[in-house]
């Protein structure tokens, strides 16, 4: 998926990282710090130490494939790495030129059955820090320079076909609608 690990080694590299960093890909319009500020900040928060001289592993992980943009679906980095790989799911979604993401991957020479090789292990984190642009207006609203998120959201992306009769919305008592 091409997701890129930089790690600063601690004095106890037995114990589990500290990770950081976010995802380097972006959506349309996605402006020029959407994930990119979490993955500069931890390559800086990297530089700021010598190897050995915090306790712990940091480790910035730099994430790609995390929007939806080219097929349909986000997250796949993130996926790839803690073993959530959706085969069927995602052998259903091309991108604009008609490829699967398994075949965008062997088109680079990447062959599918590695995916799973690269799932890590549940213990190599003991936390992880991203720090992200606000994509909202409150923070610039209230004057504010920093949050701390207490809830994520979570899209997620249905395919349905409606069969039925169309009708007025408004109009159309429910006892003459004709919904499957
Ligand atoms: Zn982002």
């Amino acid at each position: 998926m091409g997701t890129i690990f930089a790690r600063l080694p601690g004095y106890d590299s037995s114990l589990p990282a500290i990770g950081t960093g976010s995802h380097i890909d972006s959506v349309p319009s996605g402006g020029g710090y959407d994930g990119t500020l979490g993955v500069i900040t931890g390559l800086y928060a990297l530089a700021q130490f010598e190897p050995g001289e915090l306790k712990r592993n940091l480790e910035l992980v730099v994430f790609r494939a995390e929007e939806s943009s080219r097929f349909g679906f986000s997250c796949i980095g993130s996926k790839v790495l803690t073993g959530h790989i959706e085969r069927s799911a995602w052998m259903k979604n091309t991108d604009d030129q008609g490829l699967t993401v398994f075949q965008a991957l062997s088109a680079a020479g990447y062959a599918e059955n590695k995916l799973a090789s690269c799932e890590l292990a549940p213990a190599r984190y003991d936390a992880f820090i991203e720090l992200h642009i606000e994509q909202g207006r409150r923070l610039e609203n209230e004057g504010k320079i920093l949050g701390i998120v207490e809830g994520i959201a979570a899209p997620t992306r249905f395919r349905v076909t409606v069969t039925g009769l169309a009708d007025h919305s408004g109009a159309t008592p429910m006892y003459q609608r004709h919904d499957h």
